[in-house]
């Protein structure tokens, strides 16, 4: 039996994975969040691991007065969640954190030698090929989570060497398909939570809405499968049933479909290379009937080439979209500036990053802060 330690346990991944724990029996021995400690709290108490990490440092005192009746150890702020990712009794860290939040703690468990599963994808938008090459270094695997990204991973299972010829990552095209980008000038927040076909967290939420995700899973899946974004097809599949594909150099297309319940990625990291039962629901394919396909509306969802630009430019750039996309989103959220100006504000930061061919993770953290300021700075 695996033991596991979730890193944002709180959120909609994090909440999901401990499910999966639950059903399947796991052992948590760490967990991390930012501040909901009623959740986390009644996580501890029911999975008893060794620690739990809480990045606000006001929460974290709360929390430990919360559990001082038991022996679980509650650590504070960046550097306790970086040592919660390090927990020394794990096989398995799933970094479910939203946003570059979750590069540091990616980092502290590939240099501890664990074992990732990897729902942040944010972690490999900014960090990259450090992440990667740190993780051949260390001889770590990162398993995807994303649920595109495990059906490529899936679809390549027994492929033998130099047979790709392509993915085909599919997008559900979020609540906004279909529109012409008129039509999105006043969208309200409300519009753009609501997706037609999964529940997740807010930024991801928004981030689905503008395509900023497709772009970011994109640049996700350059370096998971070390391919470059030119051999990666994106395509619209409203029925969110086909969760990606690949194209093998003979033509054949291989693809994993299933219901949009991320329990199943999240399980196929976590059981990986084994399957077990999942209380998923089964996919009837009678009942879906038809499956569709369409190429995305580009021009009014501007994010997906910006970031396809920016995986190509390499460097630092998709580092300063992400900075600028945490940040525009933040505005967004907060009824700051329209939906329209996401893209606008994102590209700008993009454009102000310089070409950098080295470059370490300081040089990210700082590209990050230079892209916020832009966005924080123009509005
Ligand atoms: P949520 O907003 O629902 O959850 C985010 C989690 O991260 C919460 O537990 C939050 O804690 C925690 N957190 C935030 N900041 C910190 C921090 N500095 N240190 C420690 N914990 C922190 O997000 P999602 O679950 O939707 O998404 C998580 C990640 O998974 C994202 O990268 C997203 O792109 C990716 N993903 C999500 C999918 C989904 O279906 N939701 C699908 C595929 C990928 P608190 O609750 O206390 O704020």
């Amino acid at each position: 039996m695996k033991t596991i330690c979730i890193l944002g346990s709180t959120g909609s991944i994090g909440t999901q994975a401990l499910d999966v724990a639950r059903t399947g029996g796991y052992k948590v021995c760490a967990l991390a969040a930012n501040s909901n400690i009623k959740l986390a709290e009644e996580q501890a108490r029911e999975f008893r691991p060794r620690i739990v990490a809480v990045y606000n440092e006001q929460a974290a005192r709360d929390l430990k007065n919360r559990l001082a009746d038991t022996d679980i150890s509650v650590v504070a702020g960046e550097e306790g969640v970086v040592a919660a990712a390090a927990c020394d009794e794990s096989d398995i860290v799933l970094n479910a954190i939203v946003g570059i939040a979750g590069l540091r703690p990616t980092i502290s468990a590939i240099t501890a030698k664990k074992t990732l599963a990897l729902a942040n994808k944010e972690s490999l938008v900014t960090g990259g090929t450090l992440v990667t090459n740190l993780a051949k270094k260390n001889g770590v695997s990162i398993l995807p989570v994303d649920s595109e990204h495990s059906a490529i991973f899936q679809c390549m299972q027994g492929l033998p060497e130099n047979s790709l010829k392509k993915i085909i990552l599919t997008a559900s095209g979020g609540p906004f398909f279909g529109k012409a980008k008129e039509e999105l000038k006043n969208v309200t927040v409300a519009d753009a939570l609501n997706h037609p076909n999964w529940s997740m967290g807010r930024k991801i939420t928004i981030d689905s809405a503008t395509l900023m995700n497709k772009g970011f899973e994109v640049i996700e899946a350059v370096h998971l499968f070390d391919v470059s974004a030119d051999d990666i097809e994106v395509l619209v599949h409203r029925q969110s049933i086909v969760h990606s594909a690949v194209e093998t150099v003979d033509g054949a297309v291989i693809a994993q479909l299933g219901t949009a319940d991320m329990r199943l990625p999240i399980q196929y990291a976590l059981t990986y290379p084994d399957r077990t039962p999942c209380p998923c629901k089964s996919l009837s394919l009678s009942d879906v009937g038809t499956l569709t396909f369409a190429k995305p509306d580009r021009e009014t969802f501007p994010c997906l080439d910006l970031c396809i630009k920016a995986s190509l430019q390499g460097g630092l750039k998709t580092a300063a979209v992400n900075g600028a996309n945490e940040a525009a989103v933040e505005l967004f959220l907060d009824g700051k500036i329209s939906f329209l100006q996401i893209p606008e504000l994102v590209e700008r930061a993009c454009d102000a990053q310089r070409d950098v061919k080295d470059f370490t993770i300081d040089d990210v953290f700082a590209a990050d802060r230079a892209a916020r300021e832009i966005v924080y700075s123009s509005r």
